[in-house]
């Protein structure tokens, strides 16, 4: 058959307009198969590291299989170098040399490892008719009717009076008890569903269901506690007060899985920011010799502001980054002023269950690629880095370059909410830095999703970064 003529609008249509396709329109077949193995691993890694400690031993583990080597202060940095730096056990920090000196800057992906959660208080057990329950204080975002009736494992360290750490992991290995948080039955809920969805769970009942069992004695009070703390006690060789220093966190009992009849998603746990963290880890694991040095920062708190001293407004990542540059006798303030980073986080995909909160035009689709955002914030950008039409010119040309799938997206609609990340922290240290990630439906929620296309395409994308710059 012969092909018909275009016709004028034809032409000017495919000349002119922003088409935006679907992602599995334009993947390669050599880019199915590397996701397909990409996200295999990616799932491993989720299921490896449920809390930011974790993350943080994974990370090691997998850095110091390539080669990568603690930096301590004094040490030369010479091209081809490999570095970790492990700040208290939350946040780590990684760089690869590059050819060109830190004077001509670096090329930062930074992410972070902590997710929502529930965490303990330091005085969390205690017993009421008969059954012991954990006291928790949510950490970060989080929309509380959500973590009700669903299983729990519990992470974290408790450190005992005598200085020694014990690092807990229940609810990982198959046989292990799970923990959970009871809701109210619908026959005696009229009361509770009446109530806005953020005032029907309040944080004071979100108390973690942890035994039944009375210790066997004839009398005594609060035996059902007193029981748990003889099996805590025997089995870690604590005493109650050693939870006031410790860091225990409650977290979904969920494994990562294939999510679809097409097993086109992948539904987990923490995947905020987690799928960026990774993506921003492996892609520097594999760069070899850049012409830029290449850094991965991941850190810790951003779900609170990114506060305290494993957050990104700590001053270990400018400490890092001074004792790399002092090594080639470079000023931090110059590295810095030449330096790029992509801070990687997790942006909302457009949900057409909700679609009021979504601008259209302008949100994250799954399958559409890594999501930039030139700004994030709330109520008129508040809170946001905005980064200039250069940076995003840049990083635009650099992905289109490498062949990385990616769009540009907004948070939601511009009166229905916002959000920030660490963009803004790595601006105020005078880097230029953009906002780009995977577009997650769910978001905060124990059980996110994320689209295989999206995973790999920011893992690309980051290594386009990490390597062009
Ligand atoms: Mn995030
Ligand atoms: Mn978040």
């Amino acid at each position: 058959m012969e092909e018909k003529e275009k016709t004028p609008a034809q032409l000017r249509q495919e000349a002119l307009l922003d088409d935006r396709k679907n992602g599995y329109d334009r993947l390669t077949p050599e880019d199915e198969a590397a996701m397909q193995s990409y996200c295999e691993d990616y799932k491993k890694f989720l299921d490896a590291a449920k809390t930011e400690r974790e993350a943080v031993d994974e990370v090691v583990r997998l850095a110091q299989a390539k080669g990568f080597v603690p930096f301590t202060r004094g040490m030369s940095a010479n091209p081809g170098d490999k570095f970790y730096r492990v700040n208290r056990g939350k946040a780590i920090m990684l760089a690869v040399i590059g050819d060109k000196p830190l004077a001509d800057g670096v090329s930062i992906g930074a992410a972070h490892i902590d997710s929502p959660r529930l965490d303990l208080k330091p005085e969390p057990l205690y017993e009421d008719s008969e059954m012991a329950f954990l006291k928790t204080h949510y950490y970060g975002g989080i929309r509380k009717y959500q973590w009700v009736t669903i299983p729990l494992e519990l992470h974290g360290v408790i450190v005992k009076k005598d200085g020694s750490t014990v690092k807990v992991a229940i609810g990982t290995c198959p046989g292990d008890p799970l923990f959970t948080v009871d809701d109210l039955l619908p026959h005696l809920g009229a009361e509770q569903s009446k109530k806005p969805l953020g005032e029907a769970i309040p944080g004071e009942s979100l108390n973690i269901l942890v035994g039944s069992r009375p210790f066997k004695d004839d009398d005594g009070s609060d035996r059902v506690k007193l029981a748990i703390l003889d099996i805590l006690n025997q089995k870690y060789g604590l005493v109650e007060a050693d939870f006031i220093s410790a860091e225990l966190e409650a977290v979904p009992a969920f494994r990562a899985s294939d999510i679809g009849f097409d097993r086109s998603l992948i539904g987990a746990y923490g995947q905020d920011d987690r799928v960026c963290a990774y993506a921003s880890l492996a892609a520097l694991l594999e760069t070899e010799r850049p012409a830029h040095t290449a850094v991965c920062m991941l850190a810790d708190k951003e779900e609170i502001g990114s506060e305290g001293v494993s957050g990104m407004k700590s001053a270990a990542f400018d400490t890092f980054m001074s004792d790399l540059c002092d090594a080639q006798r470079v000023a931090l303030k110059v590295c810095y002023e030449h330096s790029f980073c992509l801070s990687s986080d997790v942006t909302a995909a457009y949900d057409p269950n909700f679609a009021s909160v979504y601008d259209k035009y302008n949100a994250a689709r799954v399958n559409y690629g890594m999501g930039f955002c030139k700004y994030t914030g709330a109520r008129g950008k508040s809170g946001a880095s905005d980064a200039s039409a250069e940076v995003v010119g840049f990083v635009r040309r650099t992905l289109d370059d490498a062949g990385v799938i990616w769009q540009m997206s907004e948070l939601g609609a511009v009166d229905a909410g916002g959000g920030g990340t660490v963009a803004v922290y790595m601006a105020e240290r005078d880097i230029d830095t953009l906002d780009a990630g995977v577009p997650v439906l769910s978001m905060h929620s124990p059980f996110e999703t994320t689209g295989k296309l999206d995973c790999y395409m920011t893992y690309k994308g980051m290594k386009a970064v990490y390597q062009a710059h």
